[in-house]
């Protein structure tokens, strides 16, 4: 364990020693002993020992000293004031933050000041604004596997195998700052992994039961074993039972039970946690709803494609977020759409009428431009109630969230309004979910001032008029004030003293102050109170007991304020599941009217939603994110079906190739997210996964070699992929030389083709590959062509059928000034290599081993070999090791 972390060594061994408040700091340590205690001592949050060496280090802090009766302690500290943006680098730095507050007032202490843990900051479960990078989801999950001791059979135990069968893995994601809670389980890992990564969780916790080699989790998350007491399936049982009732009820299995359980003891435990006594401080009582999904109820986006098609970069180092799908699809007015909108873009829908149903409400809201207009403006009022009600019900919202809460509402009823003239089912809908919560907006108008300060036990937080008795008070304090501002006139008046002062401070108090010179004036009802340099200072009867009255009456108000706010606060918490739900409806509302704002804004087309497996058509398709970054953009369209669905496609360098599949897929998304689409007509048959695989792309950040990640990721798609499966193959086998490239490109393109019958679009730069398409009975070759100019090519970025003839690329070299023999003795290679495509219709390879090969008609024994491969049963080390063995069978021959 990091020395940071734990009870200070120095400590431990000589725990009876030490001051009542070193006992104190090295307990909470040890209690908190994943995490680095930062412990309250006045206006600072200290560290000791090696926590202080490791903060001073991260932090740019100073490493004192603190010594006593029983040694020296290094020590270091932050200034209360500023301490989030510290532990904002603590956690960059890995570590958890325990919060350990004095949480008794120091005047009032006997001995040592009472401290506990109130909160315990980790990266997936932030609450404060102050943390949360911007309006995004950012959720911890939990990993949980099989169904736990009690229902494996005897003796099986964790080596006696596995159980298998559905529900082997159980995920649990929760966002602590809105209280999305969601729960799914598949018996697949492969799955389990892909599910993961929609959601990007920034921490995860892992039961005993999940294998130390479990890869599913990015390397920016962080992972750790939690409590297994926490992943006893009875245990959480009582735990989710104490929330949401049955949970098998909601939960298809253990694994998500338990999953599900350990999650919510964790995120108690962040919160101040639930201690041994079985004190409930940590429940999160806002969480109302938890969600179960089934992975194949949305399209399947593996974390490959998610990257490759730039869906969103989250989280991204160099993340232009202008140039992602989101950045285009993102018109969103408040942050509650924009999570939602995010939340439809992760999870692409499967049923068709689901997808109808929104693209209904998009189209009507495409034709209700006014109305649309109106509506888009009226959320930008809305605030983020779905956070502030979190806040709210954990009793950490101040005056200003409630006043946020009451603002929105406010804009309910108008936004109603404007959606007077609605007809589609689905905005009916949402139109008659728009809760204007009316008692709840009247308390916090009574109640709340209007523009109130941050603090809520100072005052200025309650309305006039809302409490008779506070009033009164006020009412003293005014009187009071009032009487002591008028005193400094009268007292000079009475006095002929004209340099008499009246003033107060926190230590005396109000007094009337007179310079030495005048003292010979001062009435015999002063009474001294403070001596200075040059004047003395004094009270009379009657100021003190004037005084008395308003302190009184003030510290009175303050603390029936707080009370009061405490009481209005609670009451609006009570609400919570309405606010919940309000803040559903106009999440809905404001991704629908974006949706259908791009669409307007790009003349993106109502696409028709298709059965499973019946193809693919697009007319004038456009990739949505190039398309804004291009002056002009040039469409193209596809028709994939039964009969043609593997196309090969060719073409020169820069041609579009790339950007076509691309534009693909992502109109397939766009489609079953229930979006319009960039195109002037498209057909799309529910497409259930879309896998992509980019060649060439070196993954040395993540330590593999690029073959390695190739076969690898080959070898998913060609297990998962179906019928309705939408295969994006960009010059795979790139990665490796000429010959063995080939070879896979091939052995793949026959096996998508024979097998898997999934529809795959593959770019390749292998020309030897459109003999292959004109072979296969459903393949088909599509070519990039480009236009000879004088200066040389112009892509016209246009796709054709048929295969590319032409090699623009020594046409390139031509206009880039390489000699004219070079480019005549060019031209004349490829008019050899041609001639020799013509002959034989079979490939030949420029790379020097293959040519050395000599051409037969028949298939060579390594063909007959290569064919016999089941790729689709190999797992990557096979892979690698049967290439070796036919490179060296090819060698020896
Ligand atoms: P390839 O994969 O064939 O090398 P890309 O798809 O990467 O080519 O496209 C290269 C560049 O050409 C893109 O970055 C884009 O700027 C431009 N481009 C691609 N397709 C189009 C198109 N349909 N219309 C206009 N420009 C395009
Ligand atoms: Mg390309």
């Amino acid at each position: 364990m990091d020395a940071a972390l734990g009870a200070p060594e120095k400590m431990r061994e000589r725990r009876e020693e030490l001051t009542p408040m070193m006992r104190q700091y090295c307990e909470l340590c040890e209690r908190y002993d994943d995490a680095l205690v930062l412990f309250q001592v006045g206006d600072f949050y200290e560290t000791f020992c090696e926590a202080a060496e490791a903060s001073a280090r991260l932090l740019e802090i100073t490493l004192t000293k603190r010594e006593d009766s029983t040694g020296t302690y290094p020590m270091a500290g932050i200034p209360i004031d500023s301490a989030e943006s510290y532990i904002e680098t603590l956690l960059d730095a890995g570590y958890r933050v325990a919060v350990a507050d004095q949480v008794q007032d120091p005047e009032e202490a006997s001995g040592v000041v009472d401290r506990a843990v109130t909160r315990i900051v980790t990266p997936g479960t932030l609450t404060e604004d102050e943390l949360l990078a911007g309006d995004d989801n950012n959720y911890v999950a939990a990993l949980a596997v099989g169904s736990e001791r009690e229902s494996r059979p005897e003796g099986g135990g964790r080596d006696g195998g596995s159980i298998p069968g559905a529900g082997e893995y159980g995920l649990a994601l929760l966002d602590v700052s809105t209280g999305d809670f969601v729960a799914t389980g598949s018996d697949s890992a492969e799955t389990i992994r892909d599910e993961i990564s929609r959601f990007a969780p920034a921490e995860a916790i892992v039961g005993p039961d999940v294998p130390e080699d479990f890869e599913g989790f990015d390397p920016d998350c962080m992972v750790t074993p939690y409590d297994p007491s926490t992943f006893d399936l009875e245990v959480a049982r009582e735990r989710l039972d104490a929330y949401f009732g049955v949970p098998e009820k909601r939960l298809a299995s253990d694994a998500e039970i338990r999953a599900c359980g350990a999650l919510l003891a964790y995120a108690e435990y962040t919160r101040g946690g639930t201690d041994a006594d079985g004190d409930e401080a940590g429940r999160l009582d806002y969480l109302n709803h938890l969600t179960r999904y089934e992975p194949r109820e949305y399209m399947l986006l593996d974390r490959v494609a998610l990257r490759s098609l730039e869906l969103f970069e989250r989280r991204a180092v160099h993340g232009d977020a202008e140039h992602t799908l989101l950045g285009v699809l993102d018109e969103t007015a408040c942050a509650l759409g924009r999570r939602q909108l995010t939340d439809w873009l992760r999870r692409p829908l499967l049923d068709p009428d689901r997808i109808d149903t929104r693209l209904d409400a998009v189209e009507e809201l495409t034709t209700l431009v006014g109305a649309r207009e109106e509506i888009h403006d009226l959320l930008t009022r809305v605030y983020d109630i779905e956070r502030l009600i979190a806040r709210i019900s954990r009793g950490r919202a101040n005056a200003r969230d409630l006043r946020a809460l009451k603002d929105t509402l406010d804009v309910v009823p108008e936004i109603r309004e404007a959606m007077d003239g609605v007809e589609s089912g689905s905005l009916s809908d949402l139109r008659a979910g728009l809760d204007d919560l009316e008692e709840v907006r009247g308390l916090i108008e009574r109640a709340i001032q209007e523009s109130p300060p941050i603090e809520i036990t100072e005052g200025d937080v309650i309305a006039p008029g809302y409490s008779e008795r506070l009033d009164e008070l006020r009412e003293t304090e005014r009187d009071g004030k009032q009487w002591i501002d008028s005193l400094e006139k009268r007292e000079r008046e009475r006095t002929g003293i004209d340099s008499l002062k009246v003033g107060f401070n926190q230590v005396h108090g109000y007094y009337i102050e007179v310079t030495n010179p005048n003292l010979d004036g001062v009435p015999d009802d002063y009474n001294r109170r403070q001596t200075l340099k040059n004047a003395e200072r004094f009270y009379t009867p009657e100021l003190k007991r004037r005084e008395d009255e308003i302190l009184t009456a003030e510290g009175r108000a303050d603390d029936l304020e707080y009370e009061l706010f405490a009481e209005v606060r609670a009451e609006v918490a009570d609400e919570g599941e309405r606010v919940q739900a309000l803040a559903e409806t106009l999440a809905t509302l404001d991704a629908l009217v974006s949706l259908a704002e791009v669409a307007a804004k790009y003349g993106y087309r109502r696409p028709e939603i298709d059965s499973p497996g019946s193809g693919i058509e697009i007319e004038g398709g456009r990739h949505p994110v190039v398309e804004r970054t291009q002056a002009s953009f040039v469409p193209n369209g596809v028709r994939l079906d039964r009969e043609e669905r593997v196309a090969v496609i060719t073409g020169p360098n820069m041609s579009g190739k790339s950007t076509y599949m691309r534009q693909i897929a992502l109109i397939a998304i766009l489609a079953q997210l229930g979006s319009f689409v960039p195109a002037s007509a498209a057909r799309i048959g529910v497409v259930d996964r879309v896998f992509t695989r980019v060649g060439a792309s070196d993954d040395i950040a993540g330590g593999q070699s690029t073959f390695m990640v190739e076969m690898r990721e080959l070898a998913t798609i060609l297990r998962g992929a179906t019928e309705s499966s939408l295969v994006l193959l960009d010059e795979v086998g790139r990665g490796t030389s000429t010959a063995d490239g080939l070879a896979i490109a091939r052995a793949i393109t026959e096996h998508v083709h024979d097998e898997l019958g999934a529809m795959t679009l593959f770019a390749t730069h292998h020309h030897e590959l459109t003999e292959l398409a004109e072979r296969l009975d459903c393949a088909f070759n599509l070519h990039f062509s480009a236009t000879r100019t004088d200066d040389g090519v112009t892509f016209r970025h246009d796709v054709s059928r048929g295969a590319a003839t032409a090699s623009y690329g020594i046409e390139v070299a031509r206009a880039a000034g390489v000699p004219d023999s070079v480019v005549s003795r060019s031209h004349a290679l490829v008019e050899d290599r041609q001639e020799a495509l013509g002959d034989g219709g079979r490939s030949v390879d420029t790379d020097a081993d293959s040519r050395s090969r000599p051409d037969s008609g028949a298939d060579s024994e390594l063909e007959e070999e290569l064919r016999g491969i089941d790729v689709a049963n190999l797992t990557p080390i096979e892979a690698l090791t049967t290439l070796d063995r036919l490179k060296r069978e090819l060698d020896s021959n």
